[in-house]
């Protein structure tokens, strides 16, 4: 296998790009050697420049669900682009994806769509400010709610719980209103209840996503839930990565939990750069131009990423592929833990849906703090492996992978040969 074109591309790029990537998690930081470039994607399957073809369980971070390129949505995508791009003004599938989505969650009456995720939580946490008057924040340790200052905390450093932010460049004033909690411990989140009068919110990813897969423990949710309304704190539901992923409704619906505002992005575009937010009718009637909250977008509900959203989730519904996200995810975790003792690997594996997670370590992973016990260059080198053998991974330990409603036998047959040979070469027996 060679990669010299994904070379030449990563000099030629560190020119004028920084790190020759738009996104830091696309470096090769954590596992080293050089990122590769993608030419194309089809289906299940992704080519790089260098013409080697890949089992894609990246997809785009989450967004290509139904894999590469499905054809309803290509169509569709198509058709819109026939009517131009983007107006500044309303159109008819605004309408159409609003209300897909708010079918889809229970506590969502309203629902506004803006660009990514991160603008759909900066704005979320800006309506819950202004519903209940009040200005702090909680968060959990582990969690990332994309980019915005206020919630640069505790993306992952131990001075996490000091409020210290976890990005240079965030002012102390900026995150001085989010206190810290440890993910599935209420309480973490009772403490900070007692000793702070004025908390708008409880931020979460249902199920942990960006430190690795994390399941919530057994109640955890409803009684987060519980502990808000009493409260008088709004639970927000950062379903970005989980929304549409193992229900239609989210993590949510999996736990039987309704949100006070949800948070949704990736697979609500289908590969365009959608993010949306939503709440029952007396919070979003906060927002402008209803209300006093000002939020705004040039490019929000744009044609063509509507097209592709509205194709994506009526998509996902027909085929309906929960079950067989399960079956393959069960399959891929117990041939990872059938591999693992084969060759004398200390592992874990989390999964969630059609997200799934190895962990290099003995330790249960139910926090950031486990999560990081985790024996990242033993990852390292399985994802090179992996790579070698047409399997391309996150590159990153606390990356999960996705899995596509097109996934074959076959494919699944690849990818267990390639773990198969990936944890010998942990185990240094390769
Ligand atoms: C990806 C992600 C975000 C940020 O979304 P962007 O579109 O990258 O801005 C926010 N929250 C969660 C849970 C995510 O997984």
């Amino acid at each position: 296998m060679s990669y010299k074109n994904s070379e030449k591309l990563y000099k030629k790029g560190q020119k004028h790009l920084v790190g020759a990537v738009n996104s830091p998690v696309r470096a090769f930081a954590s596992v080293g050697g050089n990122p590769l470039f993608i030419e194309s994607a089809k289906g299940t399957k992704i080519t790089d420049v260098d013409g080697n073809k890949y089992i894609d369980l990246v997809l785009s971070y989450g967004p290509m669900i139904l894999g590469h390129r499905n054809k309803k949505v290509e169509k569709a995508i198509k058709k819109a682009l026939k009517n131009g791009y983007t107006f500044g003004a309303s159109t008819k599938n605004e309408i159409k994806l609003a209300k897909i989505v708010c079918d889809a969650f229970p506590g969502m009456d309203k629902v506004r769509f803006v660009s990514s995720g991160t603008e759909a939580v900066l704005s979320a946490l800006r309506l819950a400010r202004a519903y209940t008057g009040k200005d702090k924040i909680i968060k959990f340790s582990g969690c990332y709610h994309g980019h915005s200052d206020a919630l640069l905390v505790a993306a992952g450093s131990g001075l996490a719980t000091l409020s210290i932010p976890g990005s240079k460049g965030v002012p102390k004033g900026a995150v001085k209103n989010t206190l810290i909690a440890e993910y599935n411990n209420l309480e973490s989140v009772k403490k900070h209840i007692e000793n702070h009068k004025d908390i708008a919110a409880i931020i979460i990813e249902p199920v942990g996503g960006n430190m690795g897969v994390v399941i919530p423990q057994d109640g955890f949710l409803n009684e987060l839930k519980e502990l808000a309304k009493a409260n008088d704190i709004l639970l927000i539901a950062d379903e970005v990565m989980t929304g549409f992923r193992s229900k239609f409704g989210g993590a949510q619906e999996l736990f039987n939990v309704e949100a006070d505002i949800t948070c949704l992005g990736k697979v609500i575009g289908g590969g365009f750069p959608v993010g949306a937010y939503g709440a029952r009718n007396e919070i979003m009637e906060m927002v402008a131009p209803l209300g006093g909250m000002y939020q705004a977008g040039t490019l929000s509900g744009n044609p063509i990423a509507m097209a592709s959203g509205i194709a994506t989730l009526l998509e996902l519904k027909e085929q309906n592929p929960y079950g067989k996200f399960n079956e393959i995810g069960e399959e891929i975790e117990n041939y990872l833990l059938k591999s693992a003792k084969k060759y004398n690997v200390d592992l874990v594996v989390n999964r969630y849906g059609s997200m799934i997670n190895p962990f290099f370590t003995s330790k249960k992973v139910t926090d950031f703090k486990s999560a990081q016990t985790s024996d990242t260059s033993k990852f390292g080198v399985f994802f090179w492996e992996m790579i070698r053998n047409g399997v391309f991974l996150p590159p990153s330990q606390f990356e999960a992978w996705f899995l596509s409603s097109e996934l074959s036998d076959k494919d699944l047959e690849k990818i267990e040969k390639a773990i198969d040979k990936a944890m010998c070469s942990v185990s240094g027996n390769l």
